[in-house]
């Protein structure tokens, strides 16, 4: 193999504050960025998957809930993430675009749902729109 990159990585075990459920969609990547810099002592455990809260609530297999909880449990286990961070996110192609605020809230509030259902973690639900990020 061949070097394409010098960059320094911590060694050794992190505590992490929290797991992130975010979607891809690379134009909410400067937002995360941000967030992650208002917290610069902390460490973060970001899944980045199509529709972010979608996985959770209303995922196209039932499988690929599964396989986010076991991420999230990965998670806790390794790193002893105290809570979920679930993300949703204006105009997001997983769910067809929408643009309503209030559907993305209640996705969110299921979200919640679910996660209390399976895990006893702490859930922060945030909208992210085109100015900011929300806690709702
Ligand atoms: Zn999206």
């Amino acid at each position: 193999m061949k070097k394409i990159l010098s960059v320094e990585s911590p060694e050794g075990h992190y505590h992490a504050k929290s797991v992130i459920l975010w979607c891809f969609d690379d134009r909410f990547s400067g937002a995360l960025e941000k967030f992650l810099k208002e917290h610069p002592d902390q460490h973060f455990d970001i899944i980045k998957v199509a529709g972010g809260v979608k996985q959770l609530v209303s995922p196209e297999h039932e499988t690929d809930r599964d396989f986010i909880l076991r991420q999230i449990a990965a998670s806790i286990k390794l790193h002893g993430s105290e809570n979920v961070d679930i993300m949703a996110h204006d105009e997001c192609g997983a769910y067809g675009g929408k643009r309503e605020v209030s559907f993305y809230e209640e996705e969110l509030r299921k979200g919640e749902e679910v996660l209390k259902e399976f895990l006893h973690i702490g859930v922060t639900k945030m909208f992210v729109g085109f100015d900011g990020i929300y806690e709702v």
